[in-house]
């Protein structure tokens, strides 16, 4: 009776272990590459929401400070850096997008996550989105405040970006961003408040929304994106110089000539209004542009800012580029990439329409 007994038992933890398994094989395996940013941070106290050191806990304790995201995907970690992201270098981005790109490739990886800085997330995420050709789905994450604060936003923000990263439904949307809730595409989300959880927005709204783990989406990209774009990261060695030259009241052109000097190939103004360029600039890069070096229009408008070609100043007449609705510092991304193919003008418009 005993033997009997203890035989079905047996049994019993067999079938339950036999299970677990089973469950845990369905689950999506995701990878997640840390960067540093306030997402590892850590401050003195929990009322220091502010005032902390980014890039300071490595992916395995971020990963172990979330354990419900066992039970959304098998998840493992990898360092690639651990730095703020201001100081985000163009080999920074050369480097993780190799890193993301070869992830993609591989069986075993269904969606990818990277932990990142918020004050450049934008850029990198733009970058991801116009390099990595794959239609498995890339999510970039941050959090407004360190883990060791008083309500703090990473650990949510983590998992959220973990379950969209495992969602068949996340596919081919091109790289996203999640941050408070919200899934946004990585081709036109910025930070727009550098203090609050919603730090991120897009003048043409969100794609989505998670909620408890589940996605809900009401729009999809219609720019061109990962496996439809003509830049591959697998072709680009090296990034050329782009600077950005901001625009205000009493400006002047010596910012302009001094990167030119120093050797950017392109330089794209942080322009007032619809990228208007305040006279004493113009004539600037009208020689700038005589020296082959690359001229783009884009607008400091935070959150809309929408430049039109050749209404402000004659794009067509002095061979410039309109940004269209990319912020300078996305203006800036695009300019290098498109640089990597060409330097004619029209080329490059076109690309400013189609990314
Ligand atoms: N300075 C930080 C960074 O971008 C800010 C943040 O992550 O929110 O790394």
């Amino acid at each position: 009776m005993y033997q009997r007994l203890a035989r079905a038992w047996a049994f019993c933890v067999l079938v339950l272990a036999c299970c677990a398994v089973a469950q845990a094989r369905d689950l999506p395996q995701i990878v997640i590459v840390a960067t540093g940013g306030t997402i590892a941070g850590a401050g003195a106290s929990a009322v220091n929401s502010a005032s902390y050191q980014a890039a300071k806990v490595p992916v395995d304790k971020l990963l172990a400070s979330v354990p419900e995201i066992s039970t959304i995907a098998r998840v493992r970690g990898e360092q690639a850096f651990q730095i703020a992201s201001e100081s985000f270098t163009n080999e920074h981005l050369l480097t993780l997008a190799r890193k993301v790109a070869e992830l993609a490739a591989r069986g075993d990886v269904d969606g990818i996550v990277v932990t990142h800085g918020t004050d450049t997330l934008e850029e990198t995420a733009f970058f991801l989105n116009l390099t990595v050709h794959t239609a498995k789905p890339i999510v970039v994450v941050g959090s407004m405040r360190p883990g060791t604060a008083l309500s703090a936003d990473g650990a949510l923000n983590l998992y959220d970006a973990v379950a969209v990263a495992g969602e068949p439904t996340a596919r081919a949307k091109g790289v996203l961003v999640v941050m408070d809730d919200c899934i946004w595409s990585g081709r036109d989300v910025a930070k727009t408040i550098n203090i609050r959880t919603d730090a991120f927005q897009s003048p043409w709204g969100p794609l989505g929304m998670i909620v408890e783990g589940k996605s809900y989406w009401f729009r999809a990209p219609v720019k061109r994106h990962t496996t439809e774009s003509e830049f591959d990261i697998a072709r680009i060695v090296t990034l050329p110089r782009v600077d950005i030259g901001y625009g205000s009241g009493n400006a002047n052109g010596d910012a302009f000539k001094a990167f030119a000097a120093a050797g950017a190939k392109a330089v794209v103004n942080a322009g007032t209004g619809n990228g208007s360029v305040s006279a004493d600039v113009v004539p600037v890069l009208q020689q700038l542009t005589s020296q082959g070096v690359t001229v783009v229009r884009s607008s400091r408008v935070v959150g809309g800012g929408f430049v039109i070609r050749n209404a402000e100043q004659p794009d067509d007449k002095y061979g410039w580029v309109a940004a269209h609705d990319l912020n300078p510092q996305k203006a800036r991304i695009l300019t290098m990439l498109g640089l990597t193919v060409t330097s004619d003008p029209v080329q490059l418009q076109r690309m400013f329409w189609e990314y």
